[in-house]
């Protein structure tokens, strides 16, 4: 059974590029009916935060990256590490060092001299030290042969083992290492494969010494290049949000999120779009790729837009309300019809690119007509005298309608424009700026069908006036 896992330090919130690897991850178990596992990497303690901890569940709840059991947070888990260092002391695969720092890095310095890799000398090996003060254990790393794995990413990836170093194990403090720990704690929780940021693929050679020296099963191993920004240098805050969740804060929807970030180093044939089901059907670790991504804004964008346009107007709704109480507070954000926004979507849907701008555009539609703000260009523009005379002469006609619905609006509009021998932008640009206040909107009957005739007629009273 595949188990994979997705291990973070917890020294900020999630980013573009760890939401990334979660979510391959994620997949990789998804789609294999496996389980995907979280274990929270807290052992350096000065930069490990709960907010941090918090954010990072916060924003894979928000993509839908559910995982399974309990969190594992690694800080609890010293004395298993330190358990297994003893075994691996006890069975000669390491041993206690008391090697000066200023020692160690001579050694370092006559390699580099002699043109070897800097590395430990290994003048502790045979010396069967105990524990003491000021001893750090290192592993007895075999010196012939290679270490080889097969990236599920990079392809086959080898290493001479005399190139590896006696890496520390525990430190003197006591503290076991990253290295260790991972090894520890993947084995403990059953991992089965390693999907990880390239940042990780020096590492791998080593931990596989570590399972190899413990007898354990060793996972396979994938490692995602990095993501770069279009300016082709590592993605940073200057490219744009990095945290998962400011684009939330911007209205994105999380399944857009998901989708790009799976496009950005996975691809199935040329196909943009993929809904979570598809995904977990389709996901295969040969589709990702082993050059880096250009991350992509306005691709982003055009993505997100895709998802809003086939979004629940219900959920749209309820997501605009949100958006609304965050700025206003629950009880004004309370007072908006409801009913309205479900209604009001559908126009916005094939336009808006985020749930921020469908908002901004709905706001037209939420205000009661005395507080409709009026754009003065547009005024200027479109509400000349002469068009103001039109205007009135229009609402009459409309006031008769008794079933206010796109259709009879189209056809009084049409009526009308024809009577007067007028363009039909003539009176289309005024009404338009008449009730919504500017001169963008949804199309114009279905506006004014969803404002209803009383709206319509108040707006259109106002701007005469
Ligand atoms: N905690 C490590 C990191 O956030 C990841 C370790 C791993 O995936 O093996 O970079």
């Amino acid at each position: 059974k595949t188990i994979s896992r997705f291990a973070p330090s917890p020294t900020g919130f999630l980013h573009i590029g760890g939401a990334r690897t979660a979510l391959f991850a994620w997949l990789m178990a998804r789609s294999k009916g496996g389980e995907f596992v979280l274990r929270i990497e807290d052992t350096d303690r000065q930069r490990s935060t709960q907010e941090a901890i918090d954010a990072i569940i916060d924003a894979m709840d928000w993509l839908g990256l559910d995982h399974d059991g309990d969190i594992v947070f690694q800080s609890t888990r010293a004395d298993r590490h330190n358990e297994v260092i003893d075994q691996l002391v006890a069975s000669g695969n390491a041993y206690y060092c008391d090697c000066s720092k200023e020692q160690v890095d001579a050694m370092r310095q006559k390699a580099m001299k002699e043109g070897r890799k800097p590395k430990y000398d290994g003048t502790c090996r045979e010396k069967g030290l105990g524990p003491g003060p000021d001893r750090v254990v290192r592993l007895k790393a075999p010196q012939e042969g290679t270490t080889a794995f097969n990236d599920m990413v990079k392809g086959p990836i080898a290493v001479e083992n005399i190139e590896m170093d006696d890496m520390i194990l525990r430190r003197s403090d006591g503290t076991p290492t990253y290295n260790l720990a991972v090894v520890v704690d993947d084995h403990d929780m059953g991992v089965t494969s390693v999907l990880r940021g390239d940042d990780h693929v020096n590492n791998t050679p080593r931990q596989i010494l570590i399972y190899k020296a413990m007898g354990w099963d060793v996972p396979q191993f994938g490692h995602v290049p990095m993501i770069l920004g279009p300016d082709k240098k590592k993605l940073s805050k200057r490219h744009g949000a990095l945290s998962v969740m400011e684009y939330e804060k911007m209205g994105y929807l999380p399944e857009a999120v998901v989708n790009y970030l799976v496009r950005l180093g996975w691809s199935h044939g040329d196909q943009e779009l993929f809904s979570r089901e598809e995904l977990v059907e389709l996901f295969h670790p040969e589709g990702l790729g082993n050059s880096a991504s250009v991350f992509d804004l306005k691709k982003f964008e055009w993505v997100n837009s895709q998802y809003m346009q086939q979004a629940d107007p219900e959920r749209l709704a309820t997501l605009m309300k949100d958006f609304l109480a965050r700025e206003v507070g629950d009880e004004e954000a309370a007072k908006v019809d409801h009913a309205l926004l479900v209604k009001v979507a559908p126009l916005l849907q094939p336009r808006a690119k985020s749930i921020v701008d469908m908002l901004e555009q709905a706001r037209p539609f939420m205000v009661d007509t005395a507080f409709l703000s009026y754009d003065e260009k547009a005024v200027n523009k479109f509400l000349t005298d002469e068009a103001k005379s039109l205007l009135e002469e229009l609402a009459a006609k409309l006031d008769e309608l008794d079933e206010f619905d796109e259709e009879n609006v189209e056809s009084v509009m049409r009526g009308f424009v024809d009577a007067k021998g007028i363009k039909f932008k003539e009176i289309a640009q005024p009404t338009r700026v008449a009730v919504t206040g500017t001169t963008k909107s949804p199309g114009l009957f279905e506006t004014l069908a969803v404002l209803g005739k009383a709206q319509t007629m108040a707006r259109i009273k106002r701007a005469v006036e």
